[in-house]
């Protein structure tokens, strides 16, 4: 058994970005920008912009966090979105999901400019991405294809077992693991809420990715001997054995599994890492794309 370190992965990736942007710094291009909106005062929410704010130091990216108070209209959060899509010293943002309420988050996404919606998140990216052009593909899908593609994980003719069918995750990595391509040519099978014999299909799988949000969901009696397992999910359990009270879990019960894996990410350490990499990635093409730099 074989565990992929998203962490180890990425710190290559962010030191392959680094390199990148010191070159172009050489030349006297400015650095990347990368902006992420922020409103209201979600927890977890707080903490991935911290840490997004924190890679862009880390590979040499100019980086801004704009936060908005709570009770934000969606007037003046499009007002926002419709400024960094002018602003010509930013080359790519995002506004951190779940939006309170009373915000229409589609509204908002459909606003952004395509070619700086770095989590790939538009109509118009999800698009080229289901016909293969290019465009941005969302982070987290993004960061399992590179996980698997570093790792030397052959994926043409396996089967893929998705679990999950979110717009940010399960749907997008369905197309993208079907695709004619490498990473890909994998025979999908997208499974949900709804889907019967879940434990049956998921046995069937060479590849498994769990990207539901129920910590520890996936057993050892749920899994074929020598599969690739993907842990998507983060939830925050309750504890009382540290100080800040949760602990982070993954969808998959990694210590029986782990027993009958080839591969397998762990949690925390494995998808959310390369999540974070891939964001940076997407900026980076964002900005040699409006230098013209490729
Ligand atoms: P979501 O919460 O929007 O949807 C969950 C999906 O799981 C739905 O499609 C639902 O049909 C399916 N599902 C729920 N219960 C199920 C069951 N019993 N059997 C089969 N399917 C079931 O999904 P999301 O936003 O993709 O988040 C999923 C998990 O991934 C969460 O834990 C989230 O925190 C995590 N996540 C992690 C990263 C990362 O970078 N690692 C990024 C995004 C989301």
């Amino acid at each position: 058994m074989e565990i992929i370190s998203g962490i180890a992965l990425s710190r290559v990736i962010k030191e392959e970005i680094k390199q990148e942007v010191s070159g172009f710094l050489e030349k006297g291009i400015r650095k990347p920008k990368l902006v992420a909106v922020l409103v209201g005062s979600d927890g977890p929410s707080q903490t991935y912009v911290n840490a997004k704010v924190k890679d862009c130091l880390q590979v040499g990216f100019e980086s801004e966090a704009i936060r908005l108070d709570e009770s934000t209209s969606e007037k003046d959060l499009l007002e926002c979105v419709n400024r960094l899509n002018a602003d010509s010293l930013v080359d790519g943002f995002i506004v951190q999901l779940p939006l309170p309420k009373a915000i229409d988050e589609t509204k908002v996404l459909m606003a952004i400019d395509p070619s700086k919606d770095v989590d790939g998140f538009h109509p118009v990216n999800i698009g080229n991405m289901a016909l293969g052009l290019p465009g941005f593909v969302p982070a987290t899908p993004a960061g399992v294809l590179e996980m698997l593609r570093r790792s030397g994980i052959e994926t043409s003719g396996k089967h893929c077992v998705i679990i999950g069918r979110s717009k940010i995750v399960g749907m997008p990595l369905s197309i993208l693991l079907a695709r004619n391509a490498n990473p890909g040519n994998c025979t999908v099978t997208l499974t949900h809420s709804r889907t019967k014999n879940l434990d049956e299909i998921c046995r069937a799988a060479d590849i498994l990715i769990a990207a539901l949000g129920k910590p520890g969901f996936i057993k050892a009696d749920m899994v074929k001997e020598g599969a690739v397992i993907i842990d998507v999910g983060i939830s925050r359990v309750e504890t009382d054995t540290n100080e800040k009270g949760y602990l982070i879990q993954g969808d998959v019960d990694f210590n029986s599994v782990s027993q009958k894996a080839r591969f397998i990410s762990p949690v925390p350490g494995g998808v959310g890492p390369m999540t974070r990499s891939s964001l940076l990635t997407n900026t980076l093409k964002a900005y040699k794309r409006s230098f013209k730099l490729d």
